[in-house]
Order: C-alpha cells, then structure tokens, then sequence
C-alpha cells in the first residue's frame, strides 16, 4: 500500500473512531408527568443514568423496573391560606409559581407531611425546588421580603432595624445580617426536611440558584450543603424563565443601570463573572459555555456535598449539550429537562 493510501485509511479510521465515542458520563434525568412512560425509560436506559427526577409520583413502579433511583420533586414553600410573602408595606408579592411564605408553620408542615407521604411511598430521594426568596427577576421588591406576621414574629427584636434595612436595600447595597437572616431561614426548613428525610433512609437534593446567584434568593450553598446529599445549582445558560441566567442577569442590570452596555458590565464585575460577555440584552439568551465552568468551580468550592450541575437543554441541538456537558467538568451531569424529543437527541449523543 502506498503511502498516501495508508494515511487516508488511517485518517478514515481515527475520525470512524472519534464520531462512535460516546460520552462517557452519567446523568440525573429530569421528566414530568406522562412523560415519564415505557417508551421513554427504555430509550434512557441507553445512556448511563444516575437518577430520574420527577413529579409523576404515580409512576415510582414504572421507574423501579428500570432500576433507576428515583426522586421524587417537589416545591416545600406552596401557597396555602394566603400565606403570601409580602413586602415592607404589607402588600403581597406573588414569586416562585406560587408559592407562600417559607416561615410559614402551615406551609413548612404541610410540605414535612407530603415528603412524609413520598417516603412512604418508596422514593428513594426528595428533590426540593423553589426553596428561596422571591428573586430580583419576579419582583423589584424582591430583596426586601419578607415582612408577613410569622417573618415579622421571627424579627424579635430585630423588627425596627430590619424595616429600616429593608427600605433602602439594591443590589449595590446588602447588609450581611440582613442576608443572613433571611439564608438562616432557608437552613432551618432544610433542616427539618433533612432530618425527616433520613430517618428513611432516603437522600436529601436541593436545586438551587446559580451560585453567584444564589444569595440574593437567600441560598448560602456552604450551609444548604451541610444539610443535603446532593445540591444541584441550575446552570441554565439557555432559556428565558425564571432562574434562567439570561433572567437573572438582565433584573440585576436593571436595578443597576439605566445604559443597557454599562448595566451588563457591572452586572458581571458584581457576579464574579469570566470577561468578554455579551453587552447587549438581546443576546444572553446563549451565554458561552465558560460560565457553566466557572459557575461549576463557584459551586464546588462553596459545597460540601455531592454538587450536580443542572444544564437547560429545551431547544438545544447535540452539538450544544455535548459542549454544555463536558464544560461541566463533572462526572454527574442534571439535565433539564427530558422529553421524547431530548432523550432522542440524548441517545444520539
Ligand atoms: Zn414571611
């Protein structure tokens, strides 16, 4: 064989060779309500899972029978008896779809009681989700809450001091025990959840706020982490929700500066962000995938526990969520979320 002919049949062979390596990583499957059916755990059970995360508390057997750990989501902090979480005046702020006041004694037994019922049930894990403040992105008051009668009674004699925080705090001013207050109470819930939860021997997940985002939604990861086996931070450098970076980032600026370009500018120097981001708000909805690294790093060092990041794969292509995966660094990689669209496109990978 002549040269040349060898080297192409080399060339041919090593790029056969690279196309069929698959990723080797494993993943945290989150899947809602009938999507979680035959058909689509079958297709999963190609890839490596670690777990699956749903809401679809019906369908435990189902997922038991591909041997999956399951985990069973839920959001703690759901409105009941208008426990609503109000501002400085006494005017209620609607945030977290739907949710109330997490001081609420009604609110925090209500939620013991369900991840009771899950327990029972058989999962193996309780994902708790929205399990926060108000952010920036649902309300310009955000930072101020909560002034409710049981958040009030906590305040002691605190109450005075707080008011007069509360009515001059921005994001360029954040006084630490005012933070601190409102993370403590954050602890304490997942605390409690945390206790209950392994008197069944069960895990403890905790999703989360981005980290550099995460304290001004009242997340101090370093203490949450001490209380969960695993904290999944949501890296979502896609999408236009709620805890979506593109969100966050664009609430902050707005209470930061009225110039789009210089808003952003300082928004990242704020966040401990990498340089040469986009200064325009039009393009954030597809933040470069350095973020996931350094909001991956930000996570692991402030934690003590397991960390799993979350990435936003809705609407993405492979090529995206191959890059957003191994940008992670991680072994473990959250995939939010899973339909039959995503798990085909996942099994190509
Ligand atoms: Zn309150």
């Amino acid at each position: 064989m002549k040269l040349a002919t060898i080297t192409i049949f080399l060339i041919i062979a090593l790029s056969v060779n690279l196309n069929s390596k698959q990723i080797d990583k494993k993943f945290v499957v989150y899947i809602y309500g009938n999507e979680v059916n035959r058909e689509n755990l079958k297709a999963l059970s190609k890839l490596k899972i670690y777990a699956i995360v749903t809401n679809n508390y019906d369908a435990l057997s189902l997922i038991k029978e591909f041997n999956f750990k399951a985990i069973a989501i839920l959001m703690p902090f759901k409105l009941i008896d208008r426990e609503y979480i109000r501002d400085i005046n006494g005017s209620i702020i609607n945030y977290g779809f739907g949710s109330g006041c997490p001081n609420s004694e009604k609110i925090r037994n209500k939620s013991l009681e369900k991840i009771e019922t899950l327990l029972l049930k058989g999962f193996d894990g309780i994902s708790l989700d929205v399990i926060r403040y108000p952010s920036l992105s649902e309300d310009s008051h955000a930072l101020s809450t909560c002034f409710c009668k049981s958040c009030i009674l906590k305040m002691g004699k605190d109450l005075k001091r707080f008011k007069k925080i509360a009515s001059s705090i921005s994001v360029k001013n954040l006084p630490l025990d005012w933070l601190a207050f409102r993370s403590n109470c954050i602890v304490e819930y997942c605390t409690l959840a945390y206790k209950l939860v392994k008197k069944y021997d069960a895990e403890l997940w905790l999703d989360v706020f981005s980290p550099s985002f995460a304290p001004l939604v009242a997340q101090d990861l370093k203490r949450l982490s001490q209380v969960a086996d695993v904290i999944q931070p949501m890296i979502y450098t896609r999408g236009s929700g709620i805890a979506c970076l593109a969100t966050e980032i664009k609430a902050i600026a707005r209470a930061l500066d009225k110039n789009e370009q210089d808003a952003l500018i300082k928004t990242y120097k704020l966040l401990g962000f990498p340089p040469n981001l986009p200064t325009k708000f039009d393009k954030l909805d597809r933040l470069p995938d350095e973020v996931i690294t350094s909001e991956v790093k930000k996570a692991n060092t402030l934690c003590k526990c397991k960390v799993i990041p979350l990435i936003f794969i809705e609407n993405c292509n492979k090529d995206e969520i191959k890059s957003m995966i191994n940008a992670t660094n991680s072994e473990i990689i959250g995939l939010f979320h899973c339909n039959k669209r995503n798990i085909s496109l996942l099994t190509d990978i």
